[in-house]
């Protein structure tokens, strides 16, 4: 069984992360907590690489648009309003906002690494923060950099620019390995501190 030191998750700096130069305080964030990059790449993708990277699936794009109605009932908003989505269906909800998804995520260069580490998914996220930057804690890469949230961006008919994104369990980790590098391109090495820290 592979040590617990060996997982490996997917970061993606997205357009407005390389457009506003947070490339360096991201990767400094990621070192300094003791996690390793193990691959490293600015690239421009296809729609259709997009489209393959981020889940299909009805319950991905189900939970999708239930984030968007979660964030409208906390600020009292109706998604019915012919102004919102005209709709309370997750689902309707959902489609629209991973169309937008592809839109953003082609709109320039991003940066894309696989890092490993301890709980390397789960430490990820942390250091990321959640979805909604707007709500994100004080600390983390989103609650630091944006105050964007689904209320903002759906009006503007956007995705929500939150700067980064971070596979969210082992699974997604393993698809994004496989779909974003190759064999070669991700590299095995030993940090000078890996002897002290762990
Ligand atoms: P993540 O894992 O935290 O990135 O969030 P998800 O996997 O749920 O969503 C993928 C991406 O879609 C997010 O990072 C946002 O850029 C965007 N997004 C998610 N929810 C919404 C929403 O309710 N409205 C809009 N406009 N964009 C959203
Ligand atoms: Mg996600």
């Amino acid at each position: 069984m592979m040590h617990p030191k060996e997982e490996k998750t997917v970061i993606i700096i997205k357009p407005d992360g390389v457009k506003r130069g947070l490339v360096g305080e991201i990767v400094s964030r990621i070192e300094k907590r003791g996690l390793k990059i193990i691959a490293l790449e600015m690239f421009q993708p296809s729609k259709k690489q997009i489209d393959d990277h981020y889940p299909k699936d009805e319950k991905w794009i189900k939970r999708l648009g239930s984030k968007t109605l979660k964030n409208y009932e906390e600020y009292g908003i109706d998604s019915k309003d012919k102004k919102e989505f005209g709709t309370a269906d997750p689902t309707e909800i959902g489609k629209a906002v991973r169309s937008w998804l592809l839109d953003y995520m082609t709109s320039g260069p991003m940066v894309k690494m696989v890092v490993s580490g301890i709980h390397a998914v789960n430490m990820v996220r942390k250091i990321v923060g959640s979805t909604m930057p707007g709500q994100a804690e004080m600390g983390t890469i989103r609650g630091d950099f944006s105050v964007d949230d689904a209320t903002a961006a759906n009006r503007d008919k956007r995705s929500i620019h939150n700067i980064i994104h971070a596979s969210e369990s082992p699974e997604e980790a393993e698809h994004e390995i496989n779909f974003w590098f190759a064999p070669e391109e991700i590299h095995d090495y030993k940090r000078a501190e890996e002897d002290i820290m762990f």
